[in-house]
């Protein structure tokens, strides 16, 4: 038993890039251990999204929704993958790292009484009993190494660290499974969701991030500037906790140990220090550009391109010469 089956939550009209990242990690873990790998598709979108899943070159695609699948709940997530794996034998079980994960999958290593790794950056190797993992632990300063003995193992993985499957020649075959008839979460249903909206990309699928930190002096000075670049660039608008905490972003903007982690193509930060908790969610962005009063600041130790300029006067003339040249 050497196959992964990656579990994907079909909530959203298309695939996410932290989907195509999680299939991309199926890919390497198959061929680590010299198996196929599979998808699952679970959720409302699950046949929609079907087709274009079947392009990642899984050996093949399983769709599951039901009623009880159409909100997430961890425990009805956590129930149908259980359910699904009956009678079924793969030796990993796999997902990108997210919020939902982070509930239902260790709730659905309990019902396995499979061990689970969470975060995984790498697969060192893997065979039919033991696979081995790095994962970053202390804030991404130390990388642990993570050796899970037994036939089956869950395993969360950091998408920022996965390149999406290259293009399939074939298309997987597509399997509609049946959702079991009763998902169980006794005492707990789904009453509703507030989510914000926003013209800008999402903080993770964009391919480029403006960053604001505390020097940026709040909404009422150096924000509205920033928000005008971003805006130039097409790009997502991100944080660090000082300004979260100061009430000038919402915390969905917040990166970081405690906030996202991101690896965009472009990640421009303004006004921030680069404290170690805020390099914990960007410091894998390709290319990192910082504008910072301080030569001194950690930031720069990170960055690709450096500017050691007032954000008041740089981030008015970068928009300015972005704007000349048409974003
Ligand atoms: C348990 C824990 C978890 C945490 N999690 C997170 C997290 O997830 N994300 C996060 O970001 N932080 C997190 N923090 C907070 C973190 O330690 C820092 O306090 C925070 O990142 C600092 O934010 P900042 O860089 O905006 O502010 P500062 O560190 O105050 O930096 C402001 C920067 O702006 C520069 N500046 C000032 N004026 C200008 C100007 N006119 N032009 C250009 N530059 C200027 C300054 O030189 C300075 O470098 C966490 C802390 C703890 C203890």
């Amino acid at each position: 038993m050497t196959d992964t089956l990656v579990v994907i939550q079909a909530a959203a009209a298309e695939l996410s890039k932290s989907d195509l990242s999680a299939a991309g990690f199926g890919s390497q873990a198959a061929s680590a251990a010299g198996g196929a790998y599979d998808i699952l598709l679970l959720g409302p979108m699950a046949s929609s999204l079907s087709s274009t899943a079947a392009g990642l070159g899984a050996r093949t695609v399983f769709t599951m929704s039901s009623g009880e699948l159409e909100a997430y709940t961890a425990e009805a997530y956590a129930s149908a993958v259980e359910a699904f794996l009956e009678g079924r034998s793969w030796r990993l079980v796999a997902a990108a790292t997210s919020s939902s994960t982070k509930e239902y999958f260790p709730r659905l290593a309990a019902l396995l009484d499979v061990p689970m790794a969470s975060d995984v950056l790498k697969v060192e190797s893997s065979d039919s009993q033991r696979v081995v993992f790095t994962r970053a632990v202390f804030v991404g300063n130390l990388l642990a190494t993570v050796e899970l003995e037994a036939p089956r193992a869950l395993v969360t993985c950091r998408a920022s660290e996965f390149e999406p499957p290259a293009a399939a020649a074939e298309p997987s075959a597509i399997h509609e499974v049946e959702a079991p008839s009763e998902l169980a979460h006794p005492g707990k249903s789904f009453v509703g969701i507030e989510a914000a909206s926003s013209d800008r990309p999402d903080l993770k699928e964009a391919d480029i991030i403006v960053s604001v930190g505390r020097g940026t002096r709040g909404l009422e000075e150096g924000i509205p500037l920033c928000e005008k670049l971003a805006d130039t660039l097409g790009a997502a608008l991100g944080a660090t906790r000082a300004v979260v905490d100061a009430g000038w972003m919402a915390n969905e903007f917040q990166i970081g140990q405690t906030g996202k982690i991101v690896a965009p193509e472009v990640y421009i930060a303004i006004g921030l220090s680069g404290s170690i908790q805020h390099l914990a969610g960007m410091r894998n962005s390709k290319t990192i550009v910082a504008i910072n009063t301080d030569p001194e600041a950690p930031i720069f130790d990170v960055a690709d391109f450096g500017l050691v300029a007032d954000l008041f006067d740089a981030v008015p003339e970068l928009t300015a010469a972005l704007e000349k040249r048409g974003g």
